[in-house]
């Protein structure tokens, strides 16, 4: 007989799990609270196109999947900026040959990886909310939504991929020594949908993501594969210009008309998202145990949620699988799989979390100061003086699949050297003059 194994949550940690698992051999049910996504193709508003970089690609490939996904897929070129100050520019993403940034609409994503997980022979029963869990006899209670019955089914081991705000970690850490913390940010944000005929008179560049770096907001536009845009508005929750103060027409309209011109054309799409659609909350997840025994453990975002200001949610959620399915097959005992797995991603998930936030940061404060961007483009020349010396940070994190603490750990290293080679300082003195001259020229344009 084969091991069998219940997930809980279909999302895309849970549906890549339910692959992996089930061309391992195990017998595989996953139970998801939403209705199935392939018969439900009206989105729910938190929707949001994600990017996938190298590491997700690469755990794609593994279990075979890429060219599946490829089909929904958009590789971008670069990034069109529409500053208010310097009008447009566009800078190439793929400046090397290998850096490579694909966007996905997140619901493809999923209803594909839902699909080729029933063709491996996994079960998905939709519409199934996980209740509880008894460890002792191996047995979760589920409730139909759609009959409003409990039912309860035995597993031989239990996966929570039930996402950030997972009900399986509760029930795994009940009656144990446990910490938990969750940080929500004072941003969320809203979703857009630029149809076909908007695209054109927004003149929005095929393939490109677009952002319109202002203060106290951040706007992103990404390529789907119909051609069509999805824009993410990240906004203060409270405040001035704020989701909680942008709550009528007028409001609305005076706030793009004077911060976002070139967005008039989308106004009434941008005003019905705002006024109508759920916020969405960026949360942060620190937690541990992960697991229970050989019985019940953590993935994704239940594990280690991650704002997603480094892309790079998801392709954690993919290499946890990868780690786990590997440790599963190296160690004889399940419980000891489940700590080495806890042991190995807590490490690497704490480090994106962390960095994940810094980057927050400096997009939000930073990323519209000349000298950040001025060190950012000295960096980058001085990296291909010495490319496998000098990687900048965003490099190792999102264009290659060294492990986060790892990279991290790499960078700090060659920071420290750097300093004393003077490298950093020669940064900062290339860097100067041009920062210098782009804000004397940006406050002579504004004028
Ligand atoms: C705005 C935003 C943008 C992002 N952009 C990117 C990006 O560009 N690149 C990237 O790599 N990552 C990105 N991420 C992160 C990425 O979405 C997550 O890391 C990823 O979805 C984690 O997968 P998961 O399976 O752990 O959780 P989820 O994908 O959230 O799936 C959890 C599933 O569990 C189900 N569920 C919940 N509770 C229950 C229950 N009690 N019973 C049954 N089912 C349940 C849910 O309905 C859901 O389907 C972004 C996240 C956000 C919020």
């Amino acid at each position: 007989m084969p091991t069998s194994v219940t997930i809980i949550g279909s999302g895309l940690g849970g549906s890549f799990l339910a692959i992996a698992l089930a061309k391992e051999g195990y017998s595989v049910t996953v139970f998801e609270s939403r209705k199935d996504p392939r018969k439900n193709l009206k989105d729910a508003g938190k929707s949001f196109n994600l990017t996938l970089y190298y590491r997700g690609i690469q755990a794609l490939k593994k279990l075979t999947i890429w060219q599946d996904v490829l089909r929904f897929a958009i590789k971008a070129e670069g990034n069109v900026c529409h500053s208010l100050e310097s009008g447009l520019s566009f800078d190439p993403f793929d400046k090397t040959g290998n850096e490579v940034l694909y966007t996905i609409h997140r619901s493809d994503l999923n209803r594909t990886l839902i699909t080729l997980a029933e063709s491996a022979g996994v079960r998905f029963s939709f519409e199934h909310k996980f209740i509880d869990l008894d460890k002792k006899t191996k047995r979760a209670t589920l409730k139909n939504l759609k009959t409003g019955k409990s039912k309860v089914v035995s597993f031989d081991f239990l996966i929570g991929a039930d996402g950030v705000h997972s009900a399986v970690r509760p029930a795994i850490q009940k009656g144990r020594k446990a910490s938990f913390q969750k940080e929500y940010e004072s941003w969320g944000y809203k979703e857009v949908n630029l149809p076909i005929p908007l695209v054109k008179k927004l003149k929005l560049r095929k393939n490109s993501t677009h952002t319109w770096p202002r203060p106290d907001s951040l706007l992103i536009a990404f390529p789907n594969a119909d051609k069509t845009f999805t824009l993410m508005l990240n906004l203060p929750l409270q405040g001035k210009d704020s989701f909680e103060t942008l709550t009528t027409e007028q409001a609305i309209k005076a706030y793009i008309s004077t911060v976002f011109p070139d967005l008039m054309p989308a106004l009434s799409a941008i005003t019905a998202s705002v006024l109508h659609k759920p916020t969405g909350s960026f949360v942060t997840v620190y937690t541990e145990p992960w697991y229970y025994k050989d019985v019940a453990l953590l993935i994704g975002d239940a594990a280690h949620g991650v704002i997603p200001f480094y892309g790079q949610g998801m392709c954690a959620a993919f290499e946890d699988v990868l780690v786990l399915v590997s440790y599963l097959k190296q160690f004889d005992k399940r419980e000891a799989a489940f700590a080495a797995f806890q042991k190995e991603r807590k490490r690497n998930t704490d480090v994106l979390a962390s960095l994940s936030r810094d980057n927050f940061v400096e997009l939000r404060d930073k990323s519209r100061s000349s000298v950040y961007i001025m060190r950012n483009k000295v960096n980058t020349a001085l990296n291909k003086i010495f490319p496998f010396w000098l990687p900048p940070l965003y490099k190792l994190i999102a264009h290659d699949d060294q492990n986060y603490a790892d990279a991290k750990e790499r960078f700090d290293k060659q920071q420290k050297i750097a300093k004393v080679a003077g490298i950093s300082l020669l940064t900062a003195l290339l860097a100067a003059p041009f920062a210098i001259r782009s804000t004397v020229k940006r406050r002579s344009l504004s004028k």
